[in-house]
């Protein structure tokens, strides 16, 4: 604790000494109209920095260094591009420590899930890194009169958007494809989480990433955010986050014809059937909630359990639930930390009332915690008695809250299962393989895991169905996104 504690004692200081601003064409500046906006410690309402607020002239800024960027790197060799890429991940590797006590300190997700977020990050670019050399591959489909060849070519500029939990990890999953394809960036992070946005760009540059090829500019979704997703120059917009959101950027798109990547909200089940090995799935219903605050768009936020073992399972289930640890981030003991703003506590909290009066049980937590710095704590809730159609089982709390609906067989749980706008992820417990295929070819989610917990495998497409998203990421599915293919047929 104290180690982390003294790790983050200068870090903080120079923060907030030199504010956040954005990086443009490689340089440091203030936001255009001269505002700020202060980033808050969510442990105890601490001003971490004062950061710029762009507005619609700054993402003209960034867009033009971006486009202006954009013919060399698309055109640099790729074995060139590799290297650079690989040295951004040994940047990021350097200062891994570094990044893991700032991530704690500025989201409140406690430091025994973020530790390994920074060397997750640097994986990113080392994948995408060695990929540089596919990234223009296509196919040969020779006809009787043609050669017939495809290539592909990067769209140009690209915007990325994303979200405040995991901001760092996410913004490289987005942002080290973009790059390995040819695109030039600029990344609008989320206003609660700019910290470690800033520092992967000031890595980037370190690492020897040219001028305007990753621009970063702060501020709010409907200011920056907006003006990124209407700019004319930006070719594509990678999104994480909320699916409304997702439904407004797709508007707000729409006169410049952008194309779109969406990896947005979800409710994701994990079906315990009662022939599952029930310790392991134990584990992992717990895991796949109550870490990372529960504020993680895999997260297995509705457990479907058999009728047959339900009492005893939940049973366990309260005793585990009871047992977390409520703490400082920093502290490596603790299993969850603040929530990452006060609006989102509220939030959060909000959903005691909707579970009482739609006539649930709360047989954990349901209060706020009073925790360390007084910051935005809540105690990890376990509802059960609770049925499909209720709001707690219906709508994404994206916090350490758990609803329990039981189900009768295999029927009763996929239409439970599927019963909701959301079709992220799915999790299957069971000892019979026969039925976890089944189950897995009849749940509507883009990614399902049977008889384990979340495990990303880099090449693997990531990405949800229904309102969970538009669009994969992972191995070439990023490329096809980031790139364009071209047709060339040569008659013979
Ligand atoms: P959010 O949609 O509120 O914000 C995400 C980003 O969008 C922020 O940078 C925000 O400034 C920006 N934004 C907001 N309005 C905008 C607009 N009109 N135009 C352009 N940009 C705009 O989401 P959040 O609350 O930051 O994140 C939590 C959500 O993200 C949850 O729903 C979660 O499930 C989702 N998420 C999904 C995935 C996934 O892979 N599917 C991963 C992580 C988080």
């Amino acid at each position: 604790f104290q180690a982390n504690r003294d790790r983050a004692g200068p870090l903080l200081a120079s923060l907030k000494a030199e504010g956040i601003g954005h990086v443009i064409d490689g340089k440091i500046v203030p936001a255009a109209s001269g505002q700020t906006f202060e980033t808050r410690s969510p442990i105890d309402g601490t001003v971490l920095a004062t950061v710029a607020r762009g507005n619609a002239e700054d993402i003209d800024r960034a867009a033009t260094a971006a486009s202006k960027a954009f013919k060399a790197w698309r055109d640099m060799p790729a074995a060139q591009r590799r290297k650079l890429l690989h040295r951004v991940a040994d940047a990021i590797e350097a200062r891994a420590d570094d990044i893991a006590v700032l991530e704690c300190i500025d989201t409140g997700q406690a430091h025994r899930f973020m530790a390994k977020a920074a060397i997750r990050a640097a994986e990113n670019f080392r994948f995408f890194a060695d990929k540089c050399g596919e990234a223009r591959d296509g196919l040969n489909t020779p006809s009787d009169e043609h050669w017939n060849i495809s290539t592909r070519v990067p769209i140009g500029p690209v915007g990325v958007i994303t979200p405040w939990n995991t901001p760092f990890m996410l913004s490289t999953w987005k942002i080290a494809p973009a790059l390995a394809a040819g695109c030039t960036v600029v990344h609008k992070p989320a206003e609660w989480s700019p910290v470690t946005a800033d520092l992967l760009v000031k890595l980037a540059k370190q690492a020897g990433i040219p001028d305007g090829v990753l621009n970063t500019v702060h501020g709010f979704g409907e200011e920056a955010g907006k003006a990124l997703t209407e700019h004319p120059a930006i070719k594509a917009i990678g999104f994480v986050g909320e699916s409304a959101t997702g439904s407004a950027i797709m508007a707000q798109g729409a006169p410049t014809l952008k194309r779109v990547h969406f990896e947005l909200g979800g409710k994701n089940p994990v079906i315990v059937f009662d022939d599952a090995d029930l310790d392991r799935a134990l584990d992992a219903v717990v895991f796949m909630i109550y870490s990372l605050n529960g504020e993680r768009c895999t997260s297995s936020s509705r457990l479907l359990v058999q009728e047959s073992v339900a009492g005893k399972f939940i049973e366990k289930l309260t005793q585990r639930v009871k047992a977390l640890k409520v703490g400082h981030p920093l502290d490596p003991a603790t299993e969850i930390g603040p929530l990452i703003h006060e609006r989102h506590l509220a939030k959060v909290c909000s959903y005691f009332d909707v579970a009482k009066k739609d006539g649930a049980t709360i047989a954990v937590g349901g209060k706020p915690h009073d925790g360390p710095g007084g910051g935005h704590y809540v105690q990890p809730t376990l509802v059960t008695g609770a049925n499909a159609k209720m709001r707690v089982a219906q709508e994404e709390v994206f916090g350490p809250f758990l609803t329990v609906i039981p189900f009768k067989d295999e029927a009763d749980a996929i239409e439970i299962a599927n019963g909701v706008q959301y079709g992220l992820t799915g999790y299957v417990w069971t000892g019979d393989m026969g039925r976890a295929l089944r189950v897995a070819d009849a749940l509507e989610a883009g990614m399902i895991w049977l008889n384990s917990e979340n495990v990303r495998h880099l090449p693997t497409p990531f990405g949800g169905m229904k309102s969970s998203g538009i669009g994969r990421d992972g191995g070439d599915y990023s490329f096809d996104f980031y790139m364009e293919t071209k047709h060339v047929s040569l008659a013979r």
